[in-house]
């Protein structure tokens, strides 16, 4: 280790800042968040910096640098642009054994100001040891998005508490099990929803209840169509807290694997032909678990309430006094438009989006085929690639013109997503001359033409000339068309 980290307590003591411009009022700025004492010196102040002083905030030296100035300094940070006088500060604290920083100059400076991340009281600091500060930022930025606001209101209550947990769990072993068993249980969600009264609450009964039966839990996730970077944060945090993980077939290994490593993954779905089986098996296995008091993750491709069956598994959870919440995903729909380019409504060709599923619809169920076959609209299905043939039929015969453009979009959002585009009356044949496979969402109307010029992701769209019509091997024929 390079550096050795501290935090710093500068309440009430005198900071030293040389310069006057944006990098000095910035670090004033910092440093009066932390009730430092600050004292700039410049011969000339920014508009900021001048303020604070008009304010009161800060004492100001106007003109050059002198080594008395900084005899009651803890700490001096230089923000000029003059490396000369940069390395005189640098030299004159080594002498008098007060710490400088050089601001962006790693090689001069005693100590480091990390970037950081404020949860207070919770604070996170990182260094790249000077190496390269953007990394840091970078980190920061990954950071603060995983460390929601819950923590600083955690730490406070906890800290608040701390004295009564110690004294009721007097050996560390289990003093660190009440910590573990009260993090899984409802006290983050309780702070995150701003219920902080009923946290306290929950400290207050986990600490009550000798052997606290530990709730089970089922959150229904969804866990978007297939690119990690589209699960939400709150599905990402359920993910990292789950005990058991009962995940559908069609969720991706690359969402899976951000899961906690060590919860237990359960495939479960839909094995062709026995839907009904399986959803029973699933409920059982979700029933099961939640008795066990395991915080169960029901991970679903997309969105859970759409064409996932979300609200009979609640419905079955209900019933059973099971509690739930749920997380929303990006449904195969949105994500496929987006990633083949074409915006759903668009105000010169639909202003309405249909989401249907041709699953068991289009053979024996009865759709409103007059409404799924209106002009300027977006037809949105969700489908088994075998029932493409009767789709685009019972469209064309409830009046939508043969000429209308589609997009099937195969494995949207993933690495070997395809887009085949064309005319509603070569949808069958397109589809079967580039092997579409399952899943696959087809856009129907007028919007389906823009992504010939707007796709961005993957490859290009295959259409109907026959360079495009490659043999049913999709990596190969994607790697032809690149
Ligand atoms: N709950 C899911 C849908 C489940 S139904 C959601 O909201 O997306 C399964 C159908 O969704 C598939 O047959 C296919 O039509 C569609 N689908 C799901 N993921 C897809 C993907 N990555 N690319 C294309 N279609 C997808």
């Amino acid at each position: 280790m390079k550096l050795y980290p501290i935090f710093a307590d500068l309440r009430g003591r005198t900071v030293l800042v040389v310069g006057g411009g944006g990098v000095a009022e910035r670090k004033a700025m910092a440093l009066l968040e932390a009730h430092a004492r600050v004292r700039v010196v410049a011969p000339v102040l920014n508009d900021g910096l001048a303020a604070l002083a008009e304010a009161g905030r800060i004492a100001v030296h106007r003109g050059g640098f002198e080594e008395g100035q900084a005899q009651d300094a803890w700490l001096i940070i230089a923000a000029t642009a003059d490396r000369a006088l940069n390395a005189r500060i640098a030299e004159l604290g080594e002498r008098r054994r007060v710490f400088v920083n050089v601001v962006d100059d790693a090689e001069l400076s005693q100590f480091h100001v990390p970037a950081v991340i404020d949860r207070g009281p919770v604070t996170v600091a990182i260094s790249s040891g000077g190496a390269a500060p953007m990394v840091s930022r970078l980190l920061r930025e990954r950071l603060e998005s995983w460390l929601d606001h819950s923590w600083g209101p955690l730490a406070a209550l906890l800290g608040h508490m701390r004295g009564a947990i110690a004294a009721r769990y007097r050996e560390p072993g289990a003093r660190r099990r009440f910590y573990e068993r009260l993090l899984r249980g409802p006290l983050l969600d309780r702070l995150r929803a701003g219920r902080d009264a009923e946290a306290a609450q929950c400290v207050r009964d986990a600490m009550a209840s000798k052997q606290p039966a530990a709730a089970g839990v089922v959150v229904l996730v969804g866990a978007g169509p297939g690119d990690p970077g589209l699960l939400t944060l709150h599905g990402l945090r359920a993910l990292n807290e789950a005990d058991v993980i009962l995940h559908d077939r069609l969720v991706s290994e690359e969402v899976l694997a951000l899961a906690r490593r060590d919860a237990e993954r359960v495939a479960v779905g839909k094995e062709a032909g026995n839907h009904h089986a399986t959803q029973e098996a699933i409920h059982a296995l979700m029933l099961r678990y939640a008795r066990e008091g395991k915080h169960v993750v029901r991970l679903k491709g997309g969105d859970p309430f759409v064409f996932g069956r979300g609200g009979e598994e609640l419905e079955f959870l209900r019933a059973h006094g099971i509690a739930y919440r749920v997380v929303p995903g990006i449904t195969a729909a949105l994500a496929c438009a987006a990633y083949a380019g074409v915006p759903l409504t668009h105000r010169e060709h639909a202003s309405t989006v249909r989401l249907v599923t041709a699953h068991g619809q289009v053979s024996g169920g009865s759709p409103d085929w007059q409404a799924w076959a209106r002009e300027r609209e977006t037809l949105a299905v969700y489908m088994g690639v075998s029932e493409l043939g009767q789709l685009q039929a019972r469209l064309i015969e409830h009046g939508r013109a043969g000429h209308t453009p589609f997009a099937l979009v195969e494995n949207g959002s993933r690495m070997g997503q395809r887009v085949v585009t064309g005319r509603l009356d070569q949808l069958d044949t397109l589809a079967h001359a580039h092997a579409v496979r399952s899943p696959a969402l087809a856009i129907i109307g007028e919007v389906a033409a823009l992504a010939g010029s707007l796709a961005w992701f993957g490859a290009p769209p295959l259409g109907t000339d026959e360079a495009s019509l490659c043999p049913p091997a999709p990596v190969i024929s994607l790697a032809a068309q690149a």
